[in-house]
């Protein structure tokens, strides 16, 4: 049987190393800034939004591992989305790192998907929030984007 810790740490360590979309969006929208004091973490998401599509997501920031890895992880998923959409994703994918064992439109710990790697976090209560500040970030920057 595979050993899913060593799998899942060589996803999330892929997207630590290598982050995809990283970067200044120089035609971004909003710009939203998250910090997680627990840790130190500090992200910054660059959103594009064309109506109410999220075209582009990208971000820059510094922070531990999980947070990089979950930022990373998290732009690739978002990219091309309602913001009706991304907000359940959003919503979706806090209900997985607080518990949830089914969540509608999420993946399943056994589905073979990078942001299954992110839920293993979960067995580090004080990690979680390292995994969510990107996403919490984003559900800002949407909100921010319709109520400016
Ligand atoms: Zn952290």
């Amino acid at each position: 049987m595979t050993n899913y810790r060593e799998v899942y740490g060589e996803i999330l360590a892929d997207h630590h190393e290598c982050p995809r979309n990283w970067g200044k969006l120089t035609d971004a929208t909003e710009e939203e800034k998250g910090y997680n004091p627990l840790c130190g973490d500090q992200v910054t998401l660059f959103l594009k939004m064309t109506g109410n599509k999220l075209e582009k997501c990208t971000f820059e920031g510094e922070g531990c591992s999980i947070c990089m890895a979950s930022a990373s992880i998290m732009t690739e998923r978002v990219q091309g989305h309602t913001s009706e959409e991304v907000a359940k994703m959003v919503e979706g994918f806090r209900e997985k790192m607080q518990g949830a064992e089914v969540v509608a439109g999420m993946p399943s710990e056994t589905d073979e998907d990078d942001i299954v790697a992110l839920y293993g976090v979960k067995r580090f209560p004080v990690r979680i929030k390292c995994a969510l500040l990107p996403w919490t970030t984003l559900k800002k920057g949407l909100e921010h984007h319709e109520h400016p």
